[in-house]
């Protein structure tokens, strides 16, 4: 995390990598090529981090994008019409929208279902199933989805496994270990950790499917810039230091809030209590920092988004300042109400991701909030 790949400029030995702002190259001569010929294919600062993504998710090849969701319509235009995906259905309502709304219209077929149980997924397999597409812990109801369990069955049907990284990041889950055919991520979340920029990155081991990604990304262009590129390795230089504060800080608010008057149910993957605390333990070195809870009175709602005052109510997740959402109107909105309700996403449920503030500053910001 904090060397990156090459780590350093070689030419100058510049300790922090230089931002290649250049979009073309000079060529040395003719059928002559530095190794970078335009910053669509490829840009060094980029390249820095692709690699260095790579190597932290300890998979072979890795491509930035300029948001997650470029890197995940990059991973569906891998597919053909006519071909079928599984799909978990708590899921971050944009990939819910970019597979409902874009890749429908292209002839992908989607079915959605309870991915932390294994029985459901199995039963969606058809003829036609090309992918199994999760999020784990899922979002925003924190449910955890068995990684070897589902790369084990969808790869015995010919069918890839993706998984969506974002909520625990290499440092706690590296699903290409597992099996894993395809990890993706929002980068803006907590990879570059500070609010500050958008990014998408995906990493995979096989030399094909790394191919086939790279003529997307070149042909497509919605590549990372070179400046953000470069806020983004800068903020992997902290990642470790930064999720275990938040994680740190998010056992103590799950804990509280688990025992306050008002609050009906927390999910969190690190309470005891959670259905999935042993497997998550199994798969993950770690719980992450994404707490949803429900109040007990819908009213309080509007309340508490109202009085927080450390923590702000914006939408987004996984950076240093705590952020606090309403998934039912923000982050969730694209997402049918039947199939909301049916998974929890509802008028009464927030979601909260913790920063690195003090513990006690934060718990008594929402104490204030929910009084
Ligand atoms: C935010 C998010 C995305 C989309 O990423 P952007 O960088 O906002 O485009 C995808 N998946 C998950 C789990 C996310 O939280």
């Amino acid at each position: 995390m904090v060397h990156g790949c090459k780590g350093y400029d070689p030419t100058t030995g510049a300790v922090s990598f230089p931002i290649y702002q250049s979009a073309t190259f000079r060529h040395p001569g003719l059928h002559q090529t530095t190794g970078y010929d335009y910053s669509r294919l490829q840009n060094p600062t980029r390249e820095e981090l692709e690699n260095t993504l790579a190597n932290l998710e300890n998979g072979k090849h890795g491509f930035a994008f300029s948001s997650g969701m470029a890197a995940v319509s990059t991973v569906l235009s891998l597919f053909s019409p006519g071909q079928h995906l599984i799909v978990s259905d708590d899921l971050y309502g944009g990939t819910y929208r970019i597979f409902e709304e874009i890749y429908k219209r292209y002839g992908l077929e989607f079915s959605y279902v309870d991915s932390s149980r294994i029985k459901e997924v199995e039963q969606c397999f058809k003829d036609n199933t090309a992918a199994v597409f999760i999020e784990t812990p899922s979002n925003p109801t924190m449910k955890v989805s068995d990684i070897a369990a589902i790369t084990e069955l969808a790869g015995s049907r010919g069918a890839l496994t993706i998984i969506d990284n974002t909520f625990l990041t290499p440092y706690y889950q590296r699903p290409l270990e597992l099996g894993a055919d395809i990890v993706l991520h929002s980068g803006t979340k907590y990879l570059g950790g500070h609010n500050d920029t958008l990014a998408g990155f995906i990493v995979v081991n096989d030399d094909d499917l790394a191919e086939r990604i790279k003529l997307v990304q070149k042909s497509e262009g919605a590549v990372l810039a070179p400046f953000d590129s470069w806020l983004i390795l800068r903020g992997i230089k902290t990642l470790g230091l930064r999720v275990e504060k938040q994680q740190q800080n998010a056992i103590r608010i799950a804990e509280w809030l688990n025992s306050h008057p008002k609050v009906d149910k927390v999910y969190y993957v690190g309470l005891p209590d959670h259905e999935a605390y042993e497997l998550s333990k199994k798969q993950a070195s770690g719980f992450g920092s994404m707490i949803s809870f429900a109040v007990k009175d819908a009213a309080l709602v509007e309340q508490v988004l109202e009085r927080v005052q450390v923590v702000i109510f914006a939408e987004s997740l996984g950076g240093v300042e705590s952020l606090i959402t309403y998934p039912m109107v923000q982050t969730h909105a694209a997402i049918p109400e039947e199939m909301r309700e049916r998974i929890g996403v509802n008028d009464k449920l927030l979601r909260l991701s913790v920063g690195i503030e003090a513990a006690e500053d934060l718990i008594a910001d929402l104490e204030q909030a929910l009084k």
